[in-house]
């Protein structure tokens, strides 16, 4: 079930050029109503509800609609991030309530160099087999 925007709560990021769901979308589903200043999930059947728009969200302002064997209609689990941990809240449908605080990260918020130590990318490369951070071609599987 795809990702919601309660629009109550949705400010649009206060207007910055993209907004903090449109960047974390791996699937580039959130955009922005600049009239209405909304953001909304534009094509939901493409959503694969992992959640990222909901722990990014600054106002927490996204929910996604669970399966129903997940969570049952009347329930729902709202994640909230922190620097270093994020808090799980699950709602049953009888109303109890359970959170679940587990730590997210063992570096500094921002500290990671996801190219560190690799070459390069030589542009010329993408023509051929294989992968930009080695030069040795995809081995080829002979039948
Ligand atoms: S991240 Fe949240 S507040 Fe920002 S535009 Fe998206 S839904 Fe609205
Ligand atoms: S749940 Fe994931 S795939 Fe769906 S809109 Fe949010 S970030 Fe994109």
């Amino acid at each position: 079930m795809p990702s919601y925007v309660i629009t109550e709560k949705c400010d649009g990021c206060k207007a910055q050029d993209k907004t903090a769901c449109q960047y974390i979308c791996p699937n580039d589903l959130m955009t922005l109503n600049r009239d209405l200043m909304k953001a909304f999930n534009q094509e939901t059947e493409q959503c694969w509800e992992c959640y990222n728009c909901v722990k990014i969200c600054p106002q927490q302002a996204i929910e996604v609609r669970g399966y129903q064997d997940f969570s049952p209609l009347g329930a729902n689990v709202i994640p909230m991030r922190g620097t270093d941990s994020i808090m799980w809240t699950i709602k049953f449908r009888n109303g109890i309530l359970k959170r679940f605080k587990f730590p997210i990260r063992t570096t500094a918020e921002g500290s990671v160099d996801p190219y560190k130590g690799k070459p390069e990318a030589d542009f010329a490369n993408l023509k051929k087999p294989g992968y930009f951070t080695t030069s040795k071609p995809m081995p080829v599987i002979k039948k």
